[in-house]
């Protein structure tokens, strides 16, 4: 076996897979076909949930630096702004409660330094062309840039290769379910002469289309709006005054497009797979999953997906944990992504109402709803992903005196410690990439010795959602698997026994 993990493809999906693991001590092998970079922005904001896991591995402070915070967005339509929302509103206790916002570029730029300061670096120009099962893992031949063709061995496989992942077309069952949208779309990268906000995504709901300004620094922003159904064979290259033209007429702020770094067009694609687990292939982010840019979560999901994979393969392949385990990944993160391919497109499909009375319907709708504070506080945490949860994952468990507040599934929030053994947070102690098994008292829980092979007892400082009494068993990606009243200590260490030994929480 050459490496543990074959990673396939460089784009952010694959480099936080790479980091997560190599930060896990699992050996990874990283393939990208391209020679560079891509250039390109595509996905502007790292959002909320994403950062704080971007904390556990340690850098979510390097892409506060590099980034501007994203503190809320704004949607007008009819001339008015109908509503102004900002994240914080989520009312979610997070060391970020506004998310960054950062080129795409810049995102993968950090995540390849860091992952070169593990001691890992991308091997560019090897494209993975064929790949197999052998009993033990899988075998792939790989194209290197001089023709050599290598056959590579690996226990796994994870295809971070894109929307038009090799390794997916050649998995017989993996099929890329879903639609293609009629409406076509441009997009640019441009500097904008305008007094639109440097922090905030504004949306504009005109008559005659949508129109998104997204902003990323340097006074430049993303610009995107629908150009409707056309046949896309006799479209012309997209230019500045194209662009020029969708700002002057559907924009409230006025603004001056220079300087374009990229102008394209592009269509929506709505389309997952089933299962994300083939065997000793695990497939991730857009290779599993891809859908409208409404709302920016497909690189947050896909980046969200390797750390969710992350931790499972890292206790399994270091014999502390029964494959079933890995089974859980799919579970959950397809039923995340059911949900994103859902709420973006409702948000695709609203905003591309042309319907006049219906336009009116909705502005009036938006002004109303936008003036609830409950609604507010559910947009801001979707917008967020604070609220992403797991609540039918397999690996839930409902114990006696179970937490009402935080719920198997829900995510952990951040906490401090009063441990002794320097770490600071909570977040930091899952870095260890064990489950922590947290308490409130003075001392930390006694767990029995195979708990302890995959669990670390701590004692958090009282924190939202961590209650007296209780004792609550976090994964190492900050989700509550189960609570339970300190009396029933004995059932968190059955729990943490039966998963070591089985990979499941009832064997
Ligand atoms: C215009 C646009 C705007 C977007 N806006 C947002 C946004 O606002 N928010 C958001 O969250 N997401 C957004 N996205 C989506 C986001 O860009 C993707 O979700 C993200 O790039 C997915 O990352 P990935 O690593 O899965 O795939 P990719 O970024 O596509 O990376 C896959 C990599 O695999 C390599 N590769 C492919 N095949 C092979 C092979 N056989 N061998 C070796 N290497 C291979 C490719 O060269 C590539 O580098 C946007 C996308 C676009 C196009």
């Amino acid at each position: 076996m050459d490496k543990q993990v074959l990673i396939v493809g460089a784009g952010p999906i694959g480099l936080t897979l790479a980091m997560a693991l190599t930060r896990q001590a699992v050996p990874v092998r990283i393939i990208e076909k391209n020679a560079v970079r891509s250039p390109y922005s595509k996905a502007l904001i790292v959002w909320s949930r994403t950062l704080e896991m971007l904390e556990i591995e340690g850098i979510a402070q390097d892409f506060v630096a590099a980034g501007i915070p994203a503190r809320g967005a704004a949607v007008w339509a009819e001339g008015k702004q109908r509503v102004q929302l900002r994240f914080a509103e989520a009312g979610i206790a997070t060391d970020y409660p506004a998310g960054v916002l950062l080129a795409q570029s810049e995102t993968e730029r950090l995540l390849e330094n860091h992952l070169a300061t593990l001691g890992v670096h991308v091997e560019r120009e090897v494209e993975l062309i064929q790949h197999h099962s052998t009993p033990d893992g899988i075998s792939a031949t790989l194209r290197h840039a001089d023709g050599r063709i290598e056959t590579a061995q690996a226990a796994w496989l994870a295809a971070c290769d894109g929307a038009h992942s090799t390794v997916r077309h050649q998995l017989d069952t993996a099929e890329f379910a879903g639609d293609t949208l009629p409406t076509h779309w441009l997009l640019a990268d441009v500097k904008l002469a305008s007094d639109l906000p440097r922090d905030e995504v504004s949306m504009f709901l005109a008559h005659d289309g949508l129109l998104i300004a997204i902003p990323f620094g340097d006074g430049r922003f993303r610009v995107m709006g629908d150009i409707g159904q056309v046949d896309r064979a006799s479209l012309p290259e997209p230019t500045l005054a194209d662009i020029q033209h969708l700002l002057d007429t559907r924009s409230d702020t006025p603004a001056v497009a220079q300087d374009p770094a990229w102008i394209s067009h592009f269509v929506i694609n709505e389309r997952m797979v089933r299962e994300y687990r083939y065997g000793r292939v695990f497939l991730l982010g857009d290779a599993a999953h891809i859908h409208s840019p409404a709302g920016g979560q497909g690189m947050n999901t896909g980046m969200q997906d390797a750390i969710n994979l992350a931790w499972k393969l890292a206790l399994h392949s270091h014999g502390l944990v029964g494959e079933a385990l890995l089974d859980s990944y799919s579970s959950e993160r397809s039923a995340i992504a059911d949900q994103v391919l859902r709420k973006s497109g409702n948000l695709t499909r609203l905003a591309l109402i042309h319907n006049p009375l219906l336009q009116h319907l909705r502005s009036a709708t938006v002004s109303a709803l936008g003036h609830l504070d409950s609604v507010r506080r559910t947009l801001a945490q979707q917008f967020t992903e604070l609220d992403l949860h797991y609540p039918d994952s397999p690996l839930n468990r409902a114990l006696p005196g179970a937490s009402t507040q935080m719920l198997p599934g829900d995510r952990a929030p951040n906490a401090g410690l009063n441990a002794a053994d320097g770490s600071r947070t909570l977040y930091a102690l899952l870095a260890q990439g064990r489950f922590v098994v947290a308490t409130t008292g003075a001392t930390p829980v006694t767990l029995s010795e195979d708990a302890s092979d995959i669990a670390l007892g701590t004692t958090v400082l009282p924190q939202q959602g961590y209650e007296d009494g209780r004792v609550y068993v976090i994964r190492p990606d900050a989700y509550l698997a189960c609570s339970a009243n300190l009396e029933h200590l004995e059932d968190v260490n059955r729990y943490l026994e039966t998963l070591r030994a089985s990979g499941h929480p009832s064997g």
